[in-house]
């Protein structure tokens, strides 16, 4: 047998994965088809599909927002942002990953729940503070490295 049809057991975890988030990067896709009619752009980098630019960014940035994960499919509004905010964005793809069909209700409802508590639906979401707590460790990464000689 050839080493091309060798499947391992990484593969299958892997096709599970992708099969489980499948629902949600569906929801992504067929989102980021309706961005690119409208002249956003794609790429695929690091596992997932980038989509960026044109009325996207646009619409974006009249939100107030600079990108949005929905499974395997991360929307930004430059490339630019969506390099700078690809860790952050990462954690909700691995969160996409655990989560399955249930991630986009689950993600909703942890918001309402904050507001509900009275504290803030996007910065006290439990998803956002999980993401937010990668961006604090890399910034305090890149900090030290800065300081050593
Ligand atoms: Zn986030």
């Amino acid at each position: 047998m050839t080493a091309w049809l060798t499947v391992r057991g990484n593969d299958i975890v892997r096709l599970l994965i992708l099969f489980w988030t499948l629902p949600t990067t569906l929801i992504g896709l067929v989102t980021a088809m309706f961005w690119m009619a409208l002249g956003a752009k794609a790429r695929l980098a690091h596992g997932v599909l980038e989509v960026h630019g044109g009325k996207l960014a646009f619409w974006m940035m009249r939100r107030g927002f600079a990108a949005m994960t929905l499974g395997h499919v991360i929307l930004g509004f430059s490339a630019a942002k969506l390099e700078q905010l690809r860790p952050h964005e990462h954690v909700h793809v691995r969160q996409a990953e655990r989560w399955g069909i249930l991630f986009i209700p689950a993600y909703l409802l942890a918001g309402l729940w904050q507001k509900v508590k009275g504290r803030h639906i996007y910065y006290d979401n439990p998803f956002e503070r999980e993401a937010f707590a990668v961006d604090a460790m890399l910034l305090k990464l890149r900090t030290e490295n800065k300081k050593a000689p």
